[in-house]
Formats: C-alpha cells, structure tokens, sequence
C-alpha cells in the first residue's frame, strides 16, 4: 500500500475520533517513518485508541514541529505551541542583528523549543536552560544536541537560584500561567497530556511573574532584556509586577489569535 493509501485508511478509521483526522495520519505515518518505526495493524490501533482518549498526536509520535524545527516532546514537558512562536518573532525584532553573541536564559526551558529555535537563528548565541524537572531538562537537552547550550536543574522559588548562574543578554520564559481552578477545566488534550508543574500559575495565576521579577534581576545584565509569555487577559497586571520591581515595559505582541501573548521588558 503506498504512503497516501495508509494515510487515507487511517483517516477512515479517525472519523468521529478526532477533528483533523487527515492530518492525524498524516502526522502519524510521516512521525513511524522518521523514526524508522514499521507500522502494523496493532500500532495503527493503539494509535486511534490514544487519540480517542485526546492524547495529542505530538506526545504519541515525540515529535512537534515548532518555528523552524522538529522537537522531540514527552509526556514531562509542554507541548510547543504556534502561540509561543510570538516570543521567537519579538526577539528577533528586538534584536534585528543575527549575527550577535548574545548570551540567552530560558526559565522552565520544558522542551528546549523557544531556547532552541533562538540558538537556530542567532548562531553565535549561547544558551542556558533551566527547569525544576530533571525529566523535562534531558528532552531540552537532546533538543539543543547540535547547539551552545547548557542546562541546569533549578527551581525558581528556591533561595540560591542565581548561584551557579551568569548574567545575560536576554532572558525569557513561558512559565506556568493558568489559574489553578481553572486547570481542571483545561480541554483534555492538555489537562491529561501536560504537566501540570508547566501550567499551574497559582491562584490568581500570576504567581511565577512575581517571583521571577524579583530574581531575574539578579542574574540580567545592565540593559538586557526580558521577554515574558503571557496568558489572556494578563498584560497589565504582569506590566505592573515587573515595572514595582523596577523594569521598564517596552512592547507587548498579539500571537495570531490577536491575543497579547508576549512582553518584552528592559532593566537598566
Ligand atoms: N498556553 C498554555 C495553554 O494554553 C499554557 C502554558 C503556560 O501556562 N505557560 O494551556
């Protein structure tokens, strides 16, 4: 059977499963064929059996294409997510010059994904990653093999944070933002399939914001940047947090949901 006959048999059997049946196989077929993976009957099965119960096809296949890469992805880290592709896009309009040695820190690196594709377009980079997840931190690591780049178990509530860490150019960070009540209205897919250590941002879900204002100034350079994502309808309460702990807001970024996704931040 050639490829588009499998794929179109394996839609047949997504009808009513999933919304994207199509590209579900499709993802499916291609992710088996990247991995060198045969695919039989019984792995077709357990395919649509994990899709019926809204496993995301990227934690099923590790794999999500994110930017301008594939990442490897499991079950302890994030699903990369096109809304998260606005931090990459407010980087590079800040800092326009590719060609700079910026040194780059990523808070709760999870997958690697947003480090990694600034190490992809600023090839003179060098990137930190840290994540309170050891699990998190070996995916980043595979994810960021061809690249400058280490990482380090850290917990940014914890008392010596900074130690051990430089000062840098740019630090960014997607940190956990959904109010804890309302994690557990989340759709499945993600509810079941993300960490939660990646999207509890506490009660009001701000939580992370507070305390990363207070520590990143010990680890930021004179001038450097901070470059936050932000969840809906959280721009001016985080543009307050930051700017009582002395940073100046420069510019927010609409994702393609025409949502404020990400603020951009400078301590000087
Ligand atoms: N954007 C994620 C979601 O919609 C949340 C990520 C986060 O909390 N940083 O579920």
């Amino acid at each position: 059977m050639n490829k588009l006959n499998l794929i179109q048999e394996i839609e047949k059997k997504l009808l009513g499963v999933s919304e994207t049946p199509f590209l579900d196989a499709k993802f499916f077929v291609e992710g088996c064929e990247q991995k060198g993976v045969l695919i039989s009957e019984n792995l077709i099965d357990d395919f649509i059996e994990r899709r019926k119960k809204k496993e995301p096809v990227s934690k099923i296949i590790e794999s999500r294409g994110f930017w301008a890469l594939d990442f490897y992805v499991t079950k302890d880290v994030l699903d990369p997510r096109p809304d998260s592709e606005t931090l990459i896009e407010a980087v590079l309009e800040q800092f326009p010059d590719k060609q700079r040695d910026l040194s780059i820190l990523d808070i709760g690196t999870g997958s690697g994904c947003l480090l990694v594709s600034l190490l992809y377009e600023y090839k003179n980079a060098v990137g930190t990653g840290v994540d309170i997840s050891l699990k998190a931190l070996e995916v980043a690591k595979k994810n960021a093999l061809p690249y400058k780049a280490s990482f380090y178990e850290k917990d940014f509530y914890s008392s010596d944070f900074q130690k051990g860490l430089a000062r840098y150019d740019i630090i960014i960070s997607n940190p956990p933002y959904i109010k804890t009540d309302e994690v557990l209205q989340l759709e499945d897919n993600v509810r079941l399939y993300d960490p939660l250590l990646a999207l509890d941002g506490g009660k009001d879900g701000l939580e992370a914001y507070r305390r990363l204002a207070v520590v990143i100034k010990l680890i930021l350079k004179e001038n450097g940047f901070i470059f936050f994502e932000i969840g809906k309808g959280q721009a001016q309460d985080v543009i307050s947090i930051m700017q009582s702990s002395g940073f100046e807001f420069l510019k927010s970024y609409k994702d393609l949901g025409q949502i404020e996704r990400v603020l951009v931040f400078r301590l000087h």
